[in-house]
């Protein structure tokens, strides 16, 4: 009997309906005072865990509040200006001041963070003006050269090259698509998959995880957006009046949004930007330190549900391992497996379809069978080469 159709890889570890992660762009060595925003509003990195520090927000008013949640940041690794820098501004590469080196790879040692990759400039000066990094570049040549001068900022930083990450802007083309898979990433955030941030009639495949570029690399979704709440309708603008049905048409739309991807299976990715603060002195409107309010009671209607909180690099591991594990049942009566090769999972998750298998048995033991909110499931360590099924006795 093919072993397929008794057993396959779960749709997520432990029986969650979905993955979730909050996706913080834009953390980098930059000061950025701009009109309005005062202390940490102006800081996207510059000042490290120090007091008042944008990173100090996100630790204690998100880590801290939400034990379980998983942050990915997406770092531009040599942020330029995006036109003359109001006064006092400062911006340097990553790897220039060692109190940010020092800053960076505690983040990447913290078991809940994932760093990746978000270009070099962010923005770049063409004879049309200026545009987001790969935003018209059509020479893969061009494109894999800045992703290897911007590694090499990376490199001098981190003790590991990023294994996924994100267009500046959301923005790319076919040619900078097979330079990123080419570098090596694994993962990469190309668009914000919704039409708008508060539709809700986005289809389901618009909103997972595919590969692009001949199977090379998996395209990662954002499927949420921190200010779906629009921002007057918060807690944290007391002057203005609360409306309150406006509140509930708008909350109305998150709940819609949140439980087809539950519904689906579909991953919960939050974009967020790190500082309000931008040069050209408006208000960067998706930024976590406005969103906190509408953030938790995201997290709040996320968290009534089996949710696997991962980071991007696991969740496309597990992707990887459902789109091609292929099980072959060998002469000896054991189930030879082929698993590709992953970069941060060490178990793959197998559903048990059905009910006579009571456990799975490897050279190391038997493994036995759990109950999960999302079917009867086991676990297997990724280093497995075979197993068996053991039949319940009646
Ligand atoms: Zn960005």
């Amino acid at each position: 009997m093919d072993p397929m159709t008794r057993l396959r890889v779960a749709r997520w570890p432990n029986g969650a309906a979905s993955p979730v992660n909050l996706m913080i762009d834009d953390l980098a060595d930059v000061w950025l005072p701009a009109r309005g925003c005062r202390g940490r509003e102006c800081d996207w990195g510059f000042l490290g865990r120090g007091p008042d520090s944008a990173w100090r927000f996100v630790e204690e008013r998100l880590l801290g509040r939400w034990p379980d949640l998983h942050i990915s940041l997406y770092i531009p690794v040599n942020r330029r200006p995006l036109m003359e820098p109001p006064a006092g501004s400062r911006f340097h590469p990553i790897d220039e001041r060692p109190e940010t080196r020092e800053f960076l790879r505690a983040l990447a040692d913290h078991p809940r963070i994932e760093c990746a990759y978000h270009g070099k400039d962010h923005f770049r000066d063409t004879p049309q003006g200026r545009l987001q990094e790969f935003q018209d570049q059509d020479s893969e040549e061009e494109a894999r050269e800045g992703i290897l001068r911007g590694l090499e900022h990376w490199n001098r930083v981190f003790d590991a090259p990023p294994i996924g990450g994100k267009y500046p802007g959301y923005q790319g083309t076919d040619a900078t698509d097979r330079a990123v898979a080419k570098a090596g990433f694994r993962w990469w955030c190309r668009r914000f998959n919704r039409t708008r941030i508060q539709s809700t009639d986005s289809l389901p495949e618009e909103l997972t995880l595919r590969w692009f570029t001949d199977e090379r690399c998996l395209e990662l979704p954002t499927t949420l957006a921190g200010n779906v709440l629009p921002p007057w309708l918060r807690s944290e603008w007391p002057r203005w009046p609360k409306r309150w049905w406006q509140r509930r048409r708008m909350e109305t739309v998150l709940e819609m949004q949140v439980e087809q991807l539950l519904a689906a299976g579909l991953p919960i990715t939050i974009q967020e930007h790190i500082a309000p603060s931008r040069e050209d002195g408006k208000r960067q409107r998706n930024n976590l330190q406005d969103d906190g309010s509408a953030l938790d009671w995201m997290l709040n209607l996320i968290h009534r549900h089996p949710v696997w909180h991962a980071h991007p690099s696991e969740i496309a591991d597990h992707w990887r391992l459902r789109e091609t594990l292929r099980l072959e049942v060998r002469g000896d009566g054991w189930i030879g497996i082929q698993a590709p090769p992953c970069d941060l999972l060490t178990h793959i998750e197998l559903e048990i379809l059905d009910p006579r298998i009571a456990a799975l048995a490897t050279g190391d033991g038997p493994v036995p069978v759990r109950d999960t909110p999302g079917g009867r499931c086991c676990s297997l360590h990724l280093g497995t080469q075979a197993f068996r099924i053991m039949e319940r006795t009646r």
